[in-house]
């Protein structure tokens, strides 16, 4: 069989994702021959199954504080000049319409198989190409030009464009190309690890937590020096709901999570006035009135009380220790569940190496890496896809 004809491009850009689609529509758009190439059967598959099935597909809070990264200004320049309100502008001009959830979450009202085909229809308006199927075998760089050898032939470009995401999700693709192919060219990449990820506990709090597995309950989550208020679940594993995937992103194994359960209640002053007021309610209607039932047995049960007291025979210290015991809940995750399930892939290539103007390395003039691969990782609530977004419009300047 004869070897496949090199095909010329004046960019080629690796991953149909959300960044990898976005940066070879505008890329495109601008009057370059571009090709998109991606050894999946179907592009951007993330944003499908994001934000429920509606893709959270920004933030209005956007700023480079709800970032993390090694370098915490590295996000401003391209975040500055691609807005949440650009890509709202672009939605309208689809016809794609959105509403805000809460803490700044804008989700699509249509299925987020309408932004894919959002993505797709910018793509096309750009004569990108697109071939999926493609499975990368080499990346080679010399005299200014890029060749990637693919299972569908070769293809050369004085640009390339690295936007094959992060290890979340191996089921759905994810593979570690990006940092491949960025130490091979030089580049250092920060330890990645799975981040916006439950926590699994071993022992009696696995056992407790997969009892009342379904319960969720506001609380304050502190970690690695950041707290967030939002919901928590309980999981036959462990902990997830919102402010616990928040909190992952900045915990190190090891480390305690300090808990505050409804946070902004003052328990031990609801408890000592249900005392004052209902003498005679038992200590299970007491904490019930603040906690779901099955919560509520569970931290008794813990604190190795008595359900069935009286307020009456009981002390206002024993009633402190309670709330104290909700209020700073010290909870030692054995882990968490890994790229699995993990939403996104925290470090990536080390933003030293990269312009944070166009996301082009420092080391080899064209080449860019974008999106997730990158060390930028967002909070959740859009975050993660206004920097797919950011950053692919950055790199396509
Ligand atoms: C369940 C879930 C829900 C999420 N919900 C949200 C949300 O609502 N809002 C939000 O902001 N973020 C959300 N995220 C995070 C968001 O999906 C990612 O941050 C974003 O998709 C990253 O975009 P990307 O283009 O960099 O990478 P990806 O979207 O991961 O795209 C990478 C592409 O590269 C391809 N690829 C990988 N390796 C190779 C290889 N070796 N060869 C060829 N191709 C390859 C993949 O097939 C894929 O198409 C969610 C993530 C998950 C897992």
């Amino acid at each position: 069989m004869s070897a496949p004809a090199s095909s010329r491009y004046d960019a080629i850009v690796l991953g149909a994702g959300a960044a990898g689609l976005f940066c070879a529509g505008r890329m495109g758009q601008a009057g370059q021959r571009v090709v998109v190439l991606d050894h999946a059967a179907k592009p951007a598959e993330k944003v499908r199954i994001s934000g429920g099935g509606r893709c959270n597909f920004t933030n209005l809070e956007t700023a480079a504080n709800r970032f993390i990264s090694q370098n915490p200004h590295f996000a401003k320049s391209a975040l500055a000049r691609y807005t949440p309100w650009d890509f709202m502008d672009l939605m309208a001009k689809h016809g794609l319409t959105w509403h805000e959830k809460t803490l700044g979450q804008l989700f699509c009202d249509q299925k987020s198989g309408a932004i894919i085909q959002l993505l797709l229809d910018e793509l096309a308006a750009g004569q990108g190409d697109l071939r999926l199927g493609t499975g990368i075998t080499a990346v080679r760089h010399a005299d200014g030009l890029f060749t990637v050898e693919t299972s569908s032939g070769v293809f050369t470009a004085p640009k390339l464009v690295v936007a094959t995401g992060g290890l979340s999700i191996p089921k759905m693709g994810a593979t570690g190309l990006a940092y491949d192919i960025a130490r091979q060219f030089g580049h250092a990449i920060v330890p990645t690890r799975a981040a916006l990820v439950p926590f699994v506990f071993t022992g009696a709090d696995h056992e407790d937590f997969a009892s009342i597995s379904g319960v969720a309950c506001d609380v304050r989550a502190v970690a690695g020096g950041a707290a967030f208020e939002e919901a928590m679940l309980f999981t036959h594993r462990g902990l997830s709901g919102p402010a616990i995937l928040q909190v992952s992103s900045y915990w190190q194994p090891g480390e305690a999570v300090q808990l505050t359960l409804l946070p902004a209640r003052d328990i031990a002053g609801q408890l000592k006035e249900a005392k004052r007021e209902r003498p005679m309610q038992t200590l299970a209607t007491a904490l019930e009135s603040l906690l779901v039932k099955r919560l509520a047995e569970l931290v008794l049960r813990r604190q190795g009380l008595n359900p069935a007291a009286r307020l009456a025979d009981l002390s206002h210290a024993t009633l402190d220790d309670l709330a104290g015991a909700l209020t700073n809940w010290q909870v030692h995750p054995a882990g968490t569940e890994g790229y699995r399930t993990a939403e996104v892939t925290a470090g990536g290539v080390d933003t030293d190496g990269l312009s944070s103007r166009t996301l082009e390395s420092r080391n080899v003039p064209g080449l860019h890496f974008i999106g997730e691969c990158v060390d930028v990782t967002g909070w959740l609530g859009g975050y993660n896809f206004q920097w797919a977004w950011a950053s692919g419009a950055a790199a396509a300047e």
